[in-house]
């Protein structure tokens, strides 16, 4: 029996303005000028994303680095395209938190992440690279609060994604 996960329509409903999702008629011009699905048509589908979606079937196929999902770059070529106006992006974006909070993100942004709660910003500086800055007298880059980077991460609950 197919199990409907009302949470999944909910939010994908949500992350639309103007409650257009429901007027996907399924043309699949958003799959047509998707880069990712010409490279990778057995991997990435966004209007298959779309139906499930809607129809709040199981779009996580519960695998880490789930490229189903993940494989979006956000080009916004499909938003443009899109003859009823979908917002598709705003979905996906949907799609990879819940992804996330699942436990299913893909270890390159768990990484990313965890080094911006840990330095306060994604790229720590290095000493070859403030020893360079140095030579070319460049001012010294001023390091971030990580404790108050931190207080804002934990508001949005990373630290217990990442288990911190
Ligand atoms: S282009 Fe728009 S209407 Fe067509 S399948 Fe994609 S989301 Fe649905
Ligand atoms: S935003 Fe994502 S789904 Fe849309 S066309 Fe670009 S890569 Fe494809």
């Amino acid at each position: 029996m197919v199990s409907v996960d009302y949470e999944l329509r909910k939010k994908a409903m949500d992350a639309n303005i103007k409650d257009a999702l429901k007027y996907c008629y399924q043309c699949g011009r958003c799959t047509d000028v998707c880069p990712v699905s010409k490279v990778a048509p057995d991997r990435y589908n966004p209007r298959g994303n779309i139906m499930l979606s809607f129809l709040g079937l199981n779009v996580f196929n519960g695998q880490k680095n789930n490229f189903a999902i993940w494989g979006c770059t956000v080009c916004d070529t499909c938003d443009e395209i899109c003859p009823q106006k979908i917002e598709l992006t705003e979905i996906f974006t949907v799609l990879k938190n819940m992804s996330i909070a699942r436990g299913e993100g893909p270890d390159y942004y768990t990484t990313q992440a965890s080094t911006i709660y840990d330095a306060g910003k994604a790229i720590p500086m290095q000493p070859a690279i403030e020893k360079r800055r140095e030579q070319l007298g460049l001012p010294k880059v001023e390091e971030p609060s990580v404790e108050e980077v931190q207080k804002i991460l934990n508001e949005t609950k990373l630290n217990v994604i990442l288990k911190k």
